[in-house]
């Protein structure tokens, strides 16, 4: 069985998501293989206990820790929209100094070959089409903006605005963490408690498969074929032309022939995807080819003042930068401080299922939690294999922890100077990938990466990769925006060299 198209696009989440929008009127046949469905809309979408302690919406594949440590659950999302179905929705920019070298306590974060301002048009289409709300002027980190943001900061619930008044007393600056969920006039959004890490039930968060998926499909020019899963691409003899994707789907193999393919499975799965076809990897001239792997420094931050409930319903819109660039005491980078969805019972049971109930939901009724997040390094050692099965193995040591562990030390000591007397942090393990990236990243050099500033392979012209891949460094805030605008920037290009 054999279809034909201009556009072949595999994944449909930040990345693919986002290409296809933007493609979508520009008069190519395109399809999009998704390995995944639609995400049901169903009352377990808001029911902690489903999302978290039965893990309903995560894959059921297990990966291997190469480090030694057994098989391990990922913490991926296989739908129509990718991770993002659900995701946070925190969307800010990175910042002007991520895309140059930066020293850092562990290394250097290399430099980009693009500079914020390439992507800066691009971030403000992305803003729109995801629907940021949020407020430029209160972060010192900020970076110049070429448009306003499109919608008004979701504003903070009074305990929020309490803890930003303490903050501010501190010297700090605390900003409106930029959000996308429909807030709009009439939009669906209910501002409810289960937002980040749920999926949307009444689809008022602003993902891949809302934002971008569904649009696209009102062209005749998109199709989407769900629950295919891509085993491999198939290039021609001398290895230079994609000629073929073989997929299956419900038990059946198959080709989809196109002029031009596009990855977009994600870090781990597009890097094993090019690993799975060809003996060394395709397009891998640089031997780059699943190699610096980065997740970010990840820590969860629990902070509780014992005589008071926090009544946060929408508890994440509040963001510290602060520490961004470097200090205290301390003169490198250390990373974001922001706000989560409101930690529940039932999510500190999934996490510590021998703690005892009652407690757990004491103190989740009184914590202010926040994502701890800095930026990881990238090493070649850092990387992602397939082994002879096809079983991905992931091989992960963290690095830059010495920065990690000040910004945890960091935001303890603002919490307990803003009264929160009890703070708990808990550090992320190799399960937490959901800002994987970087294992095919873009530079100017064949020699040592992957894919050109336009994201198609240097090796293999009709090839490209659009997702989470291409970061060469990974900042210290949340990818989504990034790539969306890297998505934007290539499909234009795309369309120009057609
Ligand atoms: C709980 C959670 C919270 C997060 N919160 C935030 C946040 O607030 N802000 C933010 O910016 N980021 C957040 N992220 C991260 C964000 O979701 C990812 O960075 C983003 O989705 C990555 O986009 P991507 O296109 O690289 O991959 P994905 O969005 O994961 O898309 C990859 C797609 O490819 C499909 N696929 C994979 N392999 C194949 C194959 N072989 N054949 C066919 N299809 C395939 C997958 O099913 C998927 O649809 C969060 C992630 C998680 C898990």
């Amino acid at each position: 069985m054999k279809h034909d198209y201009d556009i072949v696009i595999i994944g449909t989440g930040a990345g693919g998501g986002t290409l296809a929008y933007a493609l979508r009127e520009a008069g190519a046949r395109i399809l999009l293989i998704e390995r995944g469905d639609y995400l049901p809309q169903e009352d377990e979408n808001w029911r902690p206990e489903a999302v978290f302690q039965q893990n309903r919406y995560k894959t059921k594949e297990t990966w291997e820790d190469a480090g030694g440590g057994g098989s391990f659950k990922p913490g991926v999302h296989y739908y129509v929209g990718g991770n993002t179905k659900v995701y946070g929705a925190a969307l800010p920019r990175f910042r002007r100094e991520d895309f140059d070298a930066l020293e850092h306590e562990g290394g250097t974060s290399p430099a980009w070959p693009i500079s914020y301002d390439d992507l800066e048009p691009y971030y403000a289409r992305a803003e729109t089409i995801y629907r940021v709300h949020g407020r430029p002027g209160d972060d010192p980190t900020e970076p110049p903006r070429s448009a306003p943001f499109p919608y008004p900061i979701v504003p903070h619930e009074p305990v929020i605005a309490e803890l930003d008044d303490a903050f501010r007393r501190q010297g700090l600056h605390p900003f409106y963490l930029p959000i996308g969920i429909d807030l709009r006039e009439g939009g669906r959004c209910i501002r409810c408690k289960t937002c980040d890490g749920f999926p949307c039930q009444v689809d008022a968060k602003s993902d891949a498969d809302v934002c971008c998926v569904r649009p696209a499909l009102e062209s005749p020019d998109v199709t989407l074929m769900p629950r295919t899963y891509a085993r491999r691409l198939r290039a021609d003899a001398a290895g230079k032309r994609i000629e073929a994707v073989e997929v299956e789907r419900d038990g059946e193999r198959f080709e989809v022939r196109a002029d031009r393919f596009v990855v977009s499975c994600g870090a781990v799965n597009s890097a094993a995807l090019l690993l799975r076809s060809a003996e060394g990897g395709l397009a891998n001239s640089s031997g780059m080819v699943g190699r610096n792997y980065m997740v970010h420094n990840n820590s969860a931050l629990m902070a509780v003042k014992p005589v008071r409930r926090n009544p946060a319903v929408f508890q994440k819109t509040l963001s510290v930068n602060d520490f961004y660039l470097e200090g205290p005491g301390w003169p490198y980078p250390l990373g974001n401080l922001q706000l989560i969805g409101k930690v529940q019972g039932a999510m500190l049971k999934a996490a510590r299922p021998a703690g005892p109930t009652p407690l757990l939901k004491a103190i989740a009724n009184r914590s202010i939690d926040w994502w701890v997040m800095s930026e990881d390094l990238p090493d070649p050692d850092n990387r992602i294999t397939v082994t002879s099965e096809g079983r991905i193995r992931v091989h992960w040591k963290q690095n830059n922890m010495a920065t990690h562990r000040k910004l945890v030390e960091a935001a303890t000591t603002m919490m307990k100077r803003a009264g929160y007397p009890l703070v708990f942090t808990e550090p992320m393990g190799i399960e937490t990938n959901s800002h994987q990236c970087g294992t095919l990243r873009f530079g100017d050099d064949p020699a040592t990466s992957v894919l050109d500033p336009y994201c198609r392979a240097h090796d293999i012209a009709n090839l490209y990769v659009m997702d989470s891949s291409f970061l060469p460094s990974s900042a210290a805030m949340n990818p989504v925006l990034t790539i969306a605008a890297q998505a934007l920037r290539v499909a234009e290009h795309m369309v120009a060299e057609a």
